[in-house]
């Protein structure tokens, strides 16, 4: 049997098909020291009303980042199927394993979810949950909202953002759905490592996807659990899904065309930061310091951005290591 014919192990304790909200799970056997017959439980809301298109909603997906799992608590316990044309799929915790850790993958099997599509049906917990998205929801799926934010180790101004995609209709419809979430910042993006993503799983499928960076340091602030809750709700009604008028927000839209948005260092130690988010930076700008920690007289190593722009993203945590991601500059685009 291939991957690809063989069941996937998780069942799900709600029928997508029926009409109403439902609370339940999707159950994954977890066979471990603790419970020899034993299981993943990640929680998932359904609110379904007739005919209609879906949106699927998660948090999660690392675990380390809050206001996803904020704002999918919350809808979870208010979205009524009156509301509703069409159906909600609410995952406040994708990689629930990594989520109760609050760490940014597994601590089971060390999987990063959103490194690890399309998944396998016979692999490890994260690969199996993984599977169960490619081949179970996404399917169902015609918007997919993906909530991230920086996690323990980085920091964003607040943004939500879409790809640019070959499918020039599907990619306005993102940008549509971007512009009526309403966060401060809206970001055409480029990732610098879509192997493996979920974005890119859902983009292949022909789904309208739409992501956030929503703040970070492993916590959430009262601003931008804000955020995240009236922007997934905008986003619902501007789908056509949740009825309602959506409340319009100023935006600032910022560009990421390529590598050089992003500064990372070379050299470990005590991180000095010369601009802070929100700044503007020009090209060649001295961004941060790093200090060597081992003896004191040594001078830092100076870093410094390579493009001109607004300071989107940093690193978050005091210490850095060689290879870490230190800033990242985005273009401010006009209008
Ligand atoms: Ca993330």
């Amino acid at each position: 049997m291939t991957n690809q014919m063989r069941p996937s192990p998780i069942s799900a304790t709600v029928d997508f098909d029926a009409d109403g909200v439902q609370h339940g799970f999707l159950r994954l056997p977890y066979s471990r020291d603790d419970a020899a017959w034993g299981s993943v439980m990640i929680p998932l809301t359904v609110v379904k009303n007739g005919a209609g298109p879906t949106a699927l909603l998660t948090g999660g997906n690392h675990g380390d980042e809050y206001e996803g799992p904020i704002a999918l608590f919350d809808l979870a316990r208010h979205l009524t199927p009156a509301e509703v044309t069409g159906r909600v799929i609410i995952i406040p915790a994708m990689n629930l394993p990594a989520f109760v850790a609050g760490t940014r993958t597994s601590p089971i099997d060390r999987g990063n979810m959103n490194r690890a599509f399309p998944g396998r049906p016979d692999g490890t917990v994260t690969e199996r949950i993984a599977d169960y998205f490619q081949r179970v929801l996404l399917p169902m799926a015609d918007v997919v909202l993906d909530f991230h934010s920086g996690g323990k180790t980085l920091d964003f101004l607040p943004f939500c953002a879409a790809h640019i995609v070959p499918d020039k209709t599907m990619e306005a419809k993102a940008f549509d759905l971007v512009r009526a979430f309403g966060a401060p910042y809206s970001v055409s993006m480029l990732e610098i490592d879509a192997v493996g993503m979920y974005d890119s799983a859902a983009e292949d499928m022909g789904k309208v996807f739409v992501t956030t960076e929503l703040g970070g340091g492993g916590t959430a602030s009262a601003a931008t659990a804000n955020i995240a809750i009236r922007g997934c709700r905008n986003l619902l009604i501007a789908a056509g899904i949740v009825k309602g008028a959506t409340e319009p927000q100023p935006t600032q839209w910022l560009d990421m065309p390529d590598g050089d948005c992003f500064t990372f260092a070379e050299d470990g130690g005590l991180i000095q930061f010369l601009a802070d988010l929100g700044d503007t930076v020009e090209k060649g700008q001295p961004v941060a310091l790093i200090y060597p920690t081992g003896r004191t007289g040594l001078d830092p190593v100076t870093l410094r951005v390579r493009r001109s722009g607004l300071f989107t993203a940093r690193h978050f945590p005091g210490l850095v290591k060689p290879g870490d991601c230190v800033a990242v500059i985005a273009d401010i685009v006009a209008g």
